[in-house]
């Protein structure tokens, strides 16, 4: 029996899981951060929270006997991935990065690229007016200064506290249809759309909502560890099972 571990929290992480779990000489674990109050349970195992580190994380892998690295998570998610770089070297366990293709502008687009979320923020404070938001809880602060703004921001959960002037919160979670992303940014008069470039289907329609409104985009760039990832790379899961299937 060979045990993968998949650093998760997408939904390509699940939909991975769910296809290996059911492939036989193959034990399957997913790992989460904890983030999401109710995340979706794959099949297989799963933990939650986090490792300790790299050092904590080459320590599991040596302890759980794991065969295999898969790191799943958001390409945004540039912390963990650098610690499963490190922890696999260590443990001498392969890796393979689980990275979705990031969004290409189309020629009617207006994006307005952000080498960061400051970037991004200096960005808005120059648009001012209704600002739709989508770069998640955790990035937040990075706004917390515009006074010329009204930001619509959407979240899985709703924070704690939300440390912006003026604002207006939607909890809602992906994947969101065309139909609905039209809605929300007529509904809210809004003028401009910030994002991270997280790439993939589920997330896609604000831009194409965007597009036919003819909004202007922010588009935060990926961090370092995404574009330059340290490890073979699948693109999506059935690439993903292909190089485990070769490997193992
Ligand atoms: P991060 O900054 O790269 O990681 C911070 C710390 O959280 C890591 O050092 C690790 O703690 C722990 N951690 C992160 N992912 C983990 C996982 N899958 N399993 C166990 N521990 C994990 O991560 P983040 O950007 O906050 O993202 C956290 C989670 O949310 C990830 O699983 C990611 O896939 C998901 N997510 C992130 C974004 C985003 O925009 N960043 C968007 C959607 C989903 P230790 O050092 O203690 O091990």
């Amino acid at each position: 029996m060979k045990r993968i571990l998949i650093l998760g929290g997408t939904q390509e992480g699940y939909a991975l899981a769910e296809r290996l779990a059911d492939m036989s000489g193959i034990e399957v674990i997913s790992s989460l951060a904890g983030r999401t109050q109710s995340p979706r349970r794959p099949k297989g195992q799963m933990r939650v929270g986090g490792f300790g580190g790299a050092e904590g994380l080459a320590r599991y892998l040596r302890a759980e006997k794991i065969a295999h690295l898969i790191n799943a998570t958001h390409p945004f998610a540039d912390q963990i991935s650098t610690n499963a770089v490190e922890a696999a070297t260590a443990a001498q366990v392969p890796l393979l990065r689980l990275l979705r293709p990031g969004w290409r502008a189309q020629a009617e687009d207006r994006w307005i690229t952000a080498r960061h979320m400051a970037e991004a923020a200096e960005l808005c404070r120059r648009e001012g007016g209704r600002i739709f938001l989508t770069t998640g809880s955790n990035d937040l602060a990075a706004f917390a200064e515009i006074r010329n703004a009204h930001f619509v921001v959407r979240v899985v959960d709703a924070p704690e506290t939300v440390p912006l002037h003026d604002y207006a919160t939607i909890t809602a979670r992906g994947p969101f249809s065309l139909q609905n992303e039209l809605a929300l940014m007529t509904a809210h008069h809004v003028n401009v759309l910030v994002t991270k470039n997280s790439g993939g289907d589920a997330t896609s329609a604000k831009l194409e909502a965007a597009r036919r409104l003819r909004l202007p985009v922010i588009m935060v760039e990926r961090p370092q560890i995404a574009l330059e990832p340290r490890s073979p790379v699948a693109e999506d899961v059935e690439a993903a099972v292909a190089h485990l299937l070769a490997a193992l």
